[in-house]
């Protein structure tokens, strides 16, 4: 099955959907791996005008590469990624990543950072993923963000953060990184965190959404839920916010499994909200 309004060809499309079915460094709740399929089931529950940015998704060239493949192991499968993610970015596509766990994230981005050397990076997260190894793997999921930081950029922001170990805590105030905590948002507000966001990162941004950022009343289906968290409506303000910035996206870590399909809806229209607003507002940066 293919996500809806994915009607373009790879050649003429600007935004390529690909699926990356791997879980295998998960620890809590498995089965983010079977998130791409019940995601692209759930798009087709939407009309395909979205009047929040009067955008009709089968107007603009949608093309649904599909899974790629993968293997057991992590290291090997994060490779074979990156050769399709390199390629897309090298043919000026919009790479939009469903997983899958969060440490399919990082070929991605790296493809994106080799066009685009400014390279910023927004992530929304529950938890820090600062961690430099977990459970004998570096490329564990909850390593991702320490990879971001250590080999694409510093100009990093994370947002809806309410979970990481001591260490993770102390190395994000000794390296000062941007963080923003799921209690910010609320009590600041998520436009004025975009504010400040928007100061520090100027150029081009690639965004990461780990599903569990969302609070596991909205979004249940998760491998690692964790309460208090943003709402649904927070997280669409930061796709619209971001999206004339944005050069790369993914959305990760739902575990379909977990609730009777609200969480794959939900992801399905962040996607489909992200393509809409991305098509509206150009690229500009
Ligand atoms: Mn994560
Ligand atoms: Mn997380």
């Amino acid at each position: 099955m293919l996500f809806s309004d994915a009607n373009a060809d790879y050649k003429d499309a600007r935004y390529v959907i690909c699926g990356v079915p791997f879980d295998g460094t998960s620890c809590c709740r498995l089965g983010s791996a079977c998130a791409p399929l019940e995601i692209r089931k759930a798009s087709h529950y939407f009309e395909t005008y979205n009047p929040l940015f009067d955008i009709d998704l089968k107007d603009i060239r949608i093309h649904d590469a599909g899974d790629l493949a993968v293997v057991k192991n992590i290291d090997e499968t994060l490779s074979m990624i990156s050769a399709h993610a390199d390629k897309y970015i090298k043919d000026e596509k919009m790479p939009v990543m469903l997983g899958g766990e969060h440490s399919l994230t990082l070929p991605f981005a790296l493809a994106c950072k080799k066009k685009y050397p400014e390279l910023g990076f927004v992530v929304l997260d529950a938890h820090l993923d600062l961690r430099e190894e977990y459970r004998g793997s570096r490329n564990s999921h909850a390593c991702i963000s320490r990879h971001i930081l250590e080999e694409v950029t510093k100009k990093y922001a994370a947002i809806g953060i309410r979970s990481g170990a001591r260490e993770e805590y102390e190395y994000v105030a000794e390296n000062k990184i941007k963080m923003f905590s799921a209690d910010d948002v609320y009590a600041l507000g998520i436009e004025k965190i975009m504010q400040e966001i928007r100061d520090y990162i100027k150029g081009p941004v690639y965004l990461s959404i780990d599903m569990d950022a969302i609070d596991p009343a909205y979004a249940p289906a998760l491998g690692s839920p964790e309460p208090y968290g943003l709402t649904p409506r927070d997280v669409r303000d930061v796709i619209s916010c971001l999206a004339p910035k944005i050069v790369g996206f993914d959305l990760v870590e739902i575990a379909p499994a977990y609730d009777s399909g609200n969480t794959a809806l939900l992801g399905a229209k962040l996607v489909r909200d992200f393509m809409a607003a991305s098509a509206k507002a150009g690229l500009c940066f």
